[in-house]
C-alpha cells in the first residue's frame, strides 16, 4: 500500500513546482524611482512578466509584455502609445485586465499614512485575486493593512506587506539571525542611501522629510515641490533620521522574534550624491542557549543601490506569495511572518540556564 505522507508530499511537491515554474504576469501602481527600475528589474528576470503599469496620468496595459527601457524612457505613461489617459488609472487599469494579471506590486506614495491602505481597499472593489506586495515603512501603516487581513481573505488576496529593503530584506534578515538566540535582546538597522537628485524618488525623500522633528506625514503631504527643495539646501542635502517610527518593528513583533521596543531604525540620505554615505546593515544581538551575548551583523555591498535592495526582495517575495497562494494562503502577511518562526523563550529560560550550567559543571571532574 502507498504511503499516506509520500503522497501528500507529492501533492506539495507539484504544487510547489507548479507556483514557482509558472509565469508571474505583473502590474506596478506607480512609475516612478522604484516603479520604472522595476520594469528593468522585471526584463531580465525568466519568471516574470510585466503587463500593466499605471501612474497619475494614465495605464498601459499588454498581456504580451511591456518593455523596460520603454518605461524608463517615458516621464509619464501617458506619453507611451497605446497608453490610456484616465485620472483613475489604479481602478481602471484593475477592473478592465483583473483576470491576466497575477500579482501587483504597489510603487506609490504613501502619504498620508492611509493612502496605500485605501489603495488596497480600492483594489478589492475590483475583484481582482491573486497577490498584493507592498514596500511600505511606517508602523502605522502596516497596521492599517494588516487590520485588512479579513476582507483580503473573503476577496481571494493574499497580501504580503513591508518586503522592500527596510521594513523587508533587513528586517528578514534579522528573524533569521534571530535563530542563534533564545531571546533577541536589539535589533539596530542602520540605512545609508545616496542618490543622485530627490526628483527620481520624490515619495521616498519626502516620507524621509516627514520623520524629521517638527513635520510627520500630514505635513509633508501638503508640502510643495519647492518647500522640499527649500528643506533639503537647509540640510545640504543631507537627511539624517534617527529612532523612526518604521515597521521593522512590528514586523518582529507579530513574528515573535522580540518587542518593538528592542527595534531602532534610522539612516543616512544623501540626495545630491550617488554614492552611499554609510553601509546597509542591521545588527542582532541575543543570548544564547549557552548564556552568551553575541552580534550578528548583516552588510549589504556599497555598490547596491536603493532600488536593487527593495525591487530585488519585492519579486522574492511575491514569488514566494505565489507559492502560498496556490497552497490556500488568503490574508495579510508581514514579509518577516514568512521566514523561519522564532520559537519564543521560556519566561524562567535563564533559571534553566543556570541550573544546566551549575549541573553540568559538577559532571566534570576536578581533579
Ligand atoms: P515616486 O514618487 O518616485 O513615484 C510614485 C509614482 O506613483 C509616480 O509615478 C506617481 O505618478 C504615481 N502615483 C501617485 N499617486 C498616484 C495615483 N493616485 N494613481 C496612480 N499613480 C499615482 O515614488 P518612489 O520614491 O519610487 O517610492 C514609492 C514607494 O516605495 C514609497 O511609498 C516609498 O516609501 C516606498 N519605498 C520603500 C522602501 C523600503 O525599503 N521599504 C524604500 C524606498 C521606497
Amino acid at each position: 500500500m502507498a504511503c499516506p505522507y509520500r503522497s501528500l508530499y507529492n501533492i506539495e511537491c507539484c504544487l510547489r513546482k507548479g507556483a514557482i515554474n509558472k509565469m508571474i504576469n505583473v502590474a506596478i501602481l506607480g512609475s516612478g524611482g522604484l516603479g520604472q527600475n522595476m520594469a528593468l528589474l522585471i526584463e531580465q528576470k525568466k519568471d516574470f512578466k510585466l503587463v500593466g503599469i499605471c501612474d497619475r496620468s494614465g495605464y498601459l496595459f499588454n498581456e504580451s509584455g511591456i518593455a523596460g527601457i520603454t518605461i524608463k524612457q517615458s516621464k509619464t505613461i501617458d506619453e507611451i502609445k497605446g497608453s490610456h489617459i484616465s485620472s483613475n488609472s489604479i481602478f481602471e487599469m484593475i477592473s478592465n485586465h483583473k483576470e491576466k494579471i497575477n500579482a501587483i506590486f504597489i510603487a506609490l506614495p504613501n502619504l498620508p499614512n492611509e493612502f496605500i491602505p485605501n489603495v488596497a481597499k480600492e483594489i478589492i472593489k475590483t475583484g481582482y485575486k491573486g497577490v498584493i506586495v507592498d514596500a511600505l515603512k511606517r508602523t502605522r501603516a502596516v497596521e492599517m493593512v494588516k487590520n485588512l487581513d479579513t476582507d483580503f481573505k473573503a476577496h481571494n488576496i493574499l497580501y504580503l506587506t513591508g518586503c522592500g529593503a527596510t521594513p523587508g530584506l533587513l528586517t528578514t534578515a534579522a528573524a533569521l539571525a534571530a535563530q542563534s538566540f533564545v531571546e533577541v535582546l536589539d535589533v539596530t538597522i542602520t540605512f545609508g542611501v545616496g542618490i543622485n537628485n530627490w526628483e527620481t524618488y520624490k515619495a521616498t525623500i519626502r516620507e524621509d522629510i516627514a520623520h524629521l522633528e517638527g513635520f510627520n506625514p500630514e505635513i509633508v503631504a501638503k508640502m510643495t515641490d519647492k518647500e522640499i527643495v527649500e528643506e533639503l539646501n537647509k540640510r545640504n542635502g543631507i537627511l539624517e533620521l534617527h529612532h523612526m517610527e518604521h515597521a521593522d518593528d512590528i514586523m518582529l513583533e507579530l513574528a515573535g522574534v522580540c518587542t518593538r521596543d528592542r527595534v531602532t531604525t534610522g539612516g543616512i540620505v544623501d540626495t545630491k550624491n550617488p554614492k552611499k554615505p554609510i553601509s546597509t546593515n542591521v545588527k542582532v544581538t541575543g543570548r544564547t542557549f549557552e548564556g552568551k551575548i553575541s552580534t550578528h551583523q548583516f552588510v549589504l555591498g556599497d555598490e547596491t543601490t536603493m532600488a536593487a535592495n527593495v525591487n530585488g526582495p519585492i519579486l522574492g517575495f511575491m514569488k514566494s506569495g505565489m507559492w502560498l497562494y496556490s497552497l490556500g494562503v488568503r490574508g495579510t502577511l508581514t514579509s518577516a511572518e514568512i521566514m523561519p518562526h522564532f520559537g519564543v523563550a521560556k519566561e524562567n529560560y535563564l533559571d534553566i540556564q543556570g541550573k544546566q550550567s551549575r549541573d553540568f559543571a559538577c559532571k566534570i571532574p576536578t581533579s
